[in-house]
């Protein structure tokens, strides 16, 4: 009665299409305790679904014999990390990214096999993980024995059948934690449609398997999702939940005449220093506009930037607030463990013995977010050569072992390196210090080398910051531990002061969310050519010494991307000459070549 037309339609594409899809709400709508015992019971439910769908009167000279009933827009959403024993058997709905993806092949489900002695043909239904044999012998009139058997292939039933592995969603973490994963199984037309980084919803019935050890069955079970139906979600920054309270108070900053400083300023307060890298760690975080030309070719909006230095001049850290003010942040290290690395891989795997698996690194998982690696220069070389590609068209592409697939990048790379011999050589040339070709080093938008040179009235600047953080600190820990303490809470907001941030890491994630989803600049005229003039200036000073060019078109483009960010930490879609007038003019130009 209320898919009537859908039925129709399936009807008519069936076999080509073999799924009804049905929206939760509806049955809702029907009946709210028929919905109830779907979600509890949902496997006899979907059963009888799919019968009644079998047995309905149809105009068309057609049986949807094999078609699936799929339920989307399932209410009950569990975090991956909440999934309980309570949960077994329940119709649920699981949010993440995809993380691994393995080949689709076909699983046998009905098994036809052919008696030697007699001829006759046995069905076996294989519902199970394990591949089952006739048991009870041949069904062949009088025959019964118990082989030899023949399996024939054209005469069995197969069904297409691929193995994912979902993982939270980085926006969904809090406080740095490691994301988890769950283990899906999708057969039929869910196969084949979604690639790791894809974020999606699955929902499906959660299931157990037992484990196996060596010498028999453990008592634990692995959880695994059957799932039903795969929504595929916009790669907005939907998730992060910006209420309309929020949305005031953003506008509201946005109209500070002072916003600009007080962004840059809430980058890592508790690092003394680094203006000039902290407004462009701002900028990253806003990021330039992303443009789709008519000739189909896509230009990236997103900001490289690598820091460059000596050790324990506070990198790492920078890295790690940066990711915690994004609202899609990954950090990762270089020499991280994982298969897939920083980009992708193609991997014989566990997920499902030994069928090509599809697994997206760091920066597939990043997607429309910033990645943060630490510690570059122990990259991977697999890593390196991917990267070329995965920095400037923003894709991953993996050709091993019959597998081609492109994932998607688009994402911001942050990077940090320390050079080669501990301390940064001024005489010697960048990328061999940090043990990185020429090729990817152009493909930042911004180098910074930070050099670890004493001087006094900065180190003592820098001593005391360190110094104010940690006694700040202590006074917060000790009033929060100690219940006798005499501090008060005045006293520690006020010692805090120096190293609290203007505007609060959660606002600010949204401030951010919000200007990369509703803010779109275009560049004024003035702005314009400014650029162009200088851009032309800077390659005429390479003309006169017929010397390498200092600067190539790369940089221009990174300075178009700036200007764009600047005017979108105003919330506002003009670029102006001042925001093309950024204080990095001279920085970008650190040709990779170059020598300090
Ligand atoms: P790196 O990754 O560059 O080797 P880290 O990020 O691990 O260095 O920093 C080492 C430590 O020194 C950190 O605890 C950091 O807070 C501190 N530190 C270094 N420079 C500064 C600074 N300018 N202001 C505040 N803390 C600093
Ligand atoms: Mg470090």
């Amino acid at each position: 009665d209320y898919y009537w037309n859908e039925i129709l339609q399936l009807a008519n594409e069936y076999p080509d299409q073999r799924s009804l899809s049905v929206d939760f709400t509806d049955i809702e709508k029907f009946d709210r305790e028929l919905s109830k015992e779907f979600l509890d019971h949902p496997e006899e439910l979907i059963m009888a679904a799919e019968v009644a769908l079998k047995e309905i009167d149809l105009p068309v000279e057609k049986s949807l014999e094999e078609a699936h009933v799929r339920v989307i827009r399932i209410p009950n959403r569990i975090p991956i990390r909440e999934l309980r024993s309570k949960h077994l058997a329940r119709f649920i709905a699981i949010e993440g990214m995809i993380r691994k993806a393995t080949e689709v092949r076909p699983r046998i489900t009905k098994a036809a096999f052919e008696c030697l002695r007699c001829g006759y043909i046995t069905f076996v239904d294989q519902n199970s993980f394990r591949f089952e044999e006739p048991f009870a012998g041949c069904e062949g009139e009088s025959c019964g024995k118990k082989g030899p058997f023949k399996i024939r292939i054209e005469e069995s039933t197969f069904i297409d059948a691929q193995k994912l592995q979902i993982q939270e969603s980085p926006e969904n973490l809090k406080g740095g934690s490691q994301p988890q994963s769950l283990e899906v199984d999708s057969e039929d037309d869910l196969t084949g449609n979604v690639t790791p980084g894809d974020r999606v919803i699955i929902n499906g019935i959660l299931k157990s398997r037992q484990r196996t050890l060596k010498d028999g069955k453990s008592t634990f079970y692995d959880l695994v999702l059957e799932a039903n139906s795969i929504e595929q979600l916009d790669k907005d920054y939907d998730e992060l939940e910006i209420t309309t309270e929020d949305e005031e108070e953003i506008l509201e900053l946005s109209r500070d005449p002072e916003i600009y400083g007080k962004i840059v300023s809430s980058v890592a307060p508790s690092i003394y220093g680094y203006e000039d890298i902290k407004e462009a760690l701002a900028l990253q975080l806003f990021s330039g506009v992303v443009k789709n030309l008519p000739d189909g070719s896509r230009i990236r909006g997103d900001i490289h930037i690598m820091l460059v230095g000596d050790p324990g001049i506070a990198k790492s850290q920078l890295l790690r607030y940066v990711v915690k003010l994004s609202p899609r942040g990954v950090f990762t290290s270089g020499r991280s463990a994982s298969a897939s690395g920083l980009t992708a891989a193609a991997v014989k795997d566990d997920l499902n013995d030994g069928r090509w698996t599809i697994e997206g690194g760091a920066l597939v998982m990043a997607d429309m977010g910033i990645a943060a690696v630490d510690e570059m220069d122990k990259m991977k070389t697999e890593d390196k050569s991917a990267l070329h590609e995965a920095m400037e068209q923003q894709t991953i592409s993996i050709a091993k072992a019959g597998i081609i697939a492109t994932l998607k990048s688009r994402c911001a790379l942050l990077g940090a390196a320390n050079p080669k011999y501990g301390r940064f050589d001024r005489y010697e040339g960048l990328a061999e210090q940090i043990n990185m070709p020429p090729a990817l080093l152009s493909r930042f938008d911004l180098i910074f080398v930070l050099l670890d040179t004493p001087d006094h009235t900065l180190d003592t600047k820098i001593a005391n910051h360190i110094l104010q953080s940690h006694y700040a600190g202590e006074l917060f820990e000790q009033r929060e531990k100690l219940p006798g303490s005499h501090i008060t809470e005045d006293f520690v907001e006020a010692e805090m002061e120096m190293i609290e941030p203007v505007i609060q890491p959660e606002i600010m994630r949204k401030y951010v969310a919000y200007a990369r989803k509703n803010v779109f600049p275009v560049m004024e005229e003035d702005a314009r050519v400014y650029l162009i003039n200088f851009y032309t200036d800077l390659r005429k000073t390479g003309e006169s010494k017929n010397t390498p060019v200092p600067v190539t078109a790369r940089q221009l483009e990174a300075l178009v991307r700036l200007s764009e960010a600047s005017a979108r930490i105003r919330l506002s879609n003009t670029v102006t000459l001042e925001d093309a007038k950024t204080k990095f003019l001279s920085a970008t130009i650190m040709s990779p070549g170059l020598t300090f």
